[in-house]
């Protein structure tokens, strides 16, 4: 397979009392075998349920896939049973979150983590194991390994909390790692060396690598592909030349632009988007960025642009760049 992942139309949506949800509108994407994906948006865009619909983590209800397919390897996983996902999971294809408690328990030594988590996918002995979650943690530059995997989780920094999350999820030589907004709570100087370590890990064991992230800057030098997403939908998609070079959506180019710049001082950093996503109980049916948007036109309002591409593989969904755009057409006042 070239792309170890395609999602196709992917459609999700959460019960509430007060109706459906619809978190994820259509969104579809591959990934390249050995390649990194960025996904990028603000939070409550989507990004998460597409994530975690990959590994189905989300429970059903109050989930509902609505629509779509997820191929692994060419294997829809939304028609997979739990029992066949608890194979996946953990082995085939790993996740690590911004929090690493979430997947360490504190009460364990990290090192019987370590081989607990391998072994209940694979046969080995407790011997190979423990040689295992050393060798884990020196790919994750862990020092000390071998005193190290005898200490609980608290005993560790933020950061190298972290990399014990990442060798916890790497342990089982996992063909995909999901990593959602990994480095959000640590300081710049550890974010850089996390995020390294995954492009060392996707450059020696070619894992592919999903980062799920709200910050543009990080993405940069980590992602061979970007995805923005907003209000559950797909905005614009290409390499990550294509979108830093010539960002095509009016929203891209407003996150970049609150990317900050070294040198810069703090005041001029945060000059964030303005305004609010549309609520996703009853989306818009034209632009689900219009409400944001300076150069908002009539048509935005009444109908939905399409992903149009515009050359290699860059994508947008945006009226100014489709060919029925009406030229020079009637900015909305106010
Ligand atoms: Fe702005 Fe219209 Fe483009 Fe939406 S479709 S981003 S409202 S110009
Ligand atoms: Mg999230």
């Amino acid at each position: 397979f070239e792309n170890i992942l395609e999602v196709k139309n992917l459609a999700v949506s959460f019960q509430t009392f007060f109706g459906e949800v619809e978190a994820v509108r259509d969104i579809s994407f591959n990934l390249k075998k050995g390649s990194k994906l960025a996904i990028v948006g603000e939070s409550g865009c989507g990004k998460s349920v597409t994530a975690n619909s990959i590994v189905q983590l989300l429970p059903k209800p109050p989930v509902l896939y609505k629509a779509g397919e997820i191929l692994f390897k060419g294997e829809d996983l939304l028609k997979y049973s739990n029992k066949q996902m608890m194979d996946i999971r953990g082995n085939k294809i790993s996740m690590v979150f911004q929090d690493p408690m979430t997947s360490l328990n504190p009460t364990m030594k990290v090192g019987k983590q370590i081989v607990e988590g391998v072994r209940r996918h694979k046969k080995i002995s407790a011997k190979e194991a423990e040689k295992l979650a050393i060798e884990m943690l020196e790919l994750v530059a862990v020092p000390q390994p071998e005193r190290r995997i005898q200490q609980y989780p608290h005993e560790f920094s933020g950061g190298m909390r972290q990399r014990v999350m990442i060798a916890l999820a790497m342990a089982s030589k996992p063909e995909l790692l999901i990593a959602d907004e990994p480095t959000t709570a640590l300081d710049v100087t550890v974010q850089a060396q996390i995020l390294d370590l995954m492009k060392k890990l996707n450059d020696e064991l070619g894992t592919s690598i999903i980062l799920i992230t709200h910050d543009l800057g990080v993405v940069a030098d980590m992602a061979d592909e970007v995805i923005v997403m907003y209000a559950g939908q797909i905005l614009e998609k290409g390499t990550v030349e294509e979108i830093f070079k010539d960002p095509k959506h009016p929203y891209t180019r407003k996150l970049l632009a609150a990317v900050p710049k070294i040198n810069m001082e703090k005041s001029e950093v945060l000059h964030s988007i303005e305004g609010t996503p549309p609520d996703l109980y009853k989306p818009p049916k034209g632009c689900s960025f219009y409400d944001r948007c300076d150069q908002a036109m009539v048509i935005c309002r009444d109908q939905l642009p399409e992903l149009e591409n515009h050359y290699g593989q860059h994508c947008s969904r945006c009226w100014l760049n489709h060919p029925d755009c009406p030229q020079g057409g009637a900015k909305v006042e106010g």
